[in-house]
């Protein structure tokens, strides 16, 4: 893919990027070694300044690079907006945190005399230079995801962005850099993936981390683990929203979240609901009400305040898209409403919110992730039911649940195979909780005390 920032919803050219030469990455790795060895050994505070003075300028700049993330991958400008607003709330969170995070460990006194020591505990230090694959989907976030606790931890990163989003690639250089960072803490790579495995087996790059697709994830965990180095893999979803019958008071706030869940950052989240599994008692008025209201939303210009649904990030990603929606039309499954282009949108990447009912097995949709604002809906007859299709299915990123019956909550809270049970509610981050998956959504946890230690050596130190 060429380096470029293309217009999604114009399908404009508006800039291209020369790729990194090896000479330039060599620079890059060097100056990030050379970093961290001075960075290391700087205190919280400095660095909690340093984060803080990032914030700063990103909340002051929000309207700029919020209208270079909807130019460049075609989310709505109140979305790219509240995400730079998400980021420096991050920022200050890990700032304000960090320490407490990592605070030494000390296990109890009886322990520590039974290992034969006077004194132990643990300390978490830093790895060393952390390698970031990211996405375009929520291109300020997924970095600032990484590179707050990771450069609270005392780590130094290296970004290899998305080729579609060059442009915040390089504010988030720059970001760092203005906020006063030492040179080489955070650096941009614009380089083809292909460049990225020369890089993960330099002895001196320590782990990676890589939101993205399956396949990305897998080529660099292969070579992350040739080289026996740490990763951490977000990868896809495919969540299920299940309403169960004590829902029905709250049925239109279950409905408008349903929706929001579905379609927020033009249906390109990975923790979007995209499976809606309904308990038979609420499936009609379900169906009816979803429908309407996905049918309801206004697909347009990504800068206009009226838009609800921009367009979709890439050609290739919209041809994925509309390749899993007429296997499952051909298949048998009936579109509620959408399944095409809109009409009113010659040029650019749009394509209206669907609603597939009567997806079988033999569906791609009910195993691949829909990356983009397709929602699949299932009617079920009991909890049993409810838990094994919410299961099943490769991905275990998230999941969302309706009930206000305790015990039931207990039953999801035990069986969904996810990395999170959100309740009468939708999934969304926060940098207190910790966020990842199992099965093929990947590995590792980023965000909370979890995401921060991910990249730390817990050192053990015993004094005899
Ligand atoms: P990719 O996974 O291809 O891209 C994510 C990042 O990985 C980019 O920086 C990309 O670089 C890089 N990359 C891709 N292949 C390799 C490789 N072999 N080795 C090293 N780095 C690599 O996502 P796509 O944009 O192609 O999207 C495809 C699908 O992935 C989506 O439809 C969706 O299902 C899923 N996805 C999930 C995301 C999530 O948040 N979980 C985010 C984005 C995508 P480059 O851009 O240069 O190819």
């Amino acid at each position: 893919m060429p380096i470029a920032t293309v217009n999604p919803a114009t399908g404009e050219t508006l800039r291209t990027f020369e790729a990194l030469g090896a000479d330039g990455i060599e620079e890059r790795i060097a100056k990030a070694e050379s970093a961290f060895r001075g960075y290391r050994t700087t205190d919280f505070a400095a660095r909690a300044a340093l984060l803080t003075a990032a914030a700063d300028l990103l909340d002051e700049e929000r309207e700029t690079i919020a209208r270079t993330m909807t130019l460049e991958m075609g989310k709505t400008l109140a979305a790219a907006r509240s995400e730079a607003a998400k980021c420096a709330k991050a920022m200050r969170w890990y700032a304000a945190n960090a320490e407490r995070l990592l605070a030494d460990e000390r296990p109890a006194e009886a322990d520590v005399a039974d290992s034969g020591a006077h004194q132990a505990y643990v300390r978490y230090r830093p790895l060393g230079v952390v390698l970031a694959v990211m996405p375009w989907n929520f291109p300020l976030w997924q970095v600032v995801r990484f590179a707050a606790p990771a450069l609270m931890a005392g780590n130094v990163g290296l970004l290899k962005h998305a080729s579609n989003v060059p442009q915040t690639a390089l504010y988030l250089g720059d970001l760092f850099h203005r906020a006063g960072f030492p040179v080489g803490c955070f650096q941009t790579l614009l380089v083809d993936s292909k460049a990225i495995e020369g890089v993960l087996r330099d002895p001196r790059v320590a782990a990676a981390t890589l939101t993205g697709s399956e396949g990305a994830g897998r080529a660099v965990a292969s070579i992350a683990g040739d080289e026996v180095k740490p990763t951490v893999l977000e990868l896809g979803g495919s969540d299920p929203f299940v309403v169960m019958p004590s829902a029905r008071d709250e049925l239109d706030h279950a409905v408008h979240t349903a929706v929001t869940a579905r379609v927020q950052n033009n249906g390109q989240s990975c923790i979007a609901a995209k499976r809606f599994i309904v308990h038979d008692d609420l499936y009609d008025e379900f169906a009816e009400t979803f429908a309407r209201a996905m049918r309801g939303l206004v697909v347009g210009d990504p800068l206009a305040d009226s838009t609800d649904i921009g367009p979709l990030s890439t050609e290739q990603g919209r041809a994925d898209l509309e390749e899993l929606v007429e296997d499952a039309l051909a298949k048998g499954a009936t579109a509620l409403c959408g399944a095409g282009r809109p009409a009113s949108r010659a040029a650019g990447w749009f394509y209206e919110p669907t609603v597939l009912t009567g997806v079988t097995e033999e569906m791609r949709i009910h195993r691949e992730e829909a990356f983009g604002p397709v929602a699949t809906l299932y009617r079920v007859p009991d909890l049993d039911a409810a838990v094994a299709l919410a299961n099943d299915t490769p991905f275990g990123l998230s999941s969302n649940v309706w009930t206000r019956d305790v015990d039931e909550q207990r039953r999801f809270v035990r069986d969904l195979q996810a990395g999170g049970v959100y309740f009468n509610g939708m999934t969304a981050s926060h940098p207190a909780l910790p966020f990842g998956g199992v099965k093929r959504s990947g590995y590792g946890r980023e965000l909370s005390g979890h995401g921060i230690r991910a990249f730390c050596n817990a050192t053990t130190v015993w004094y005899g």
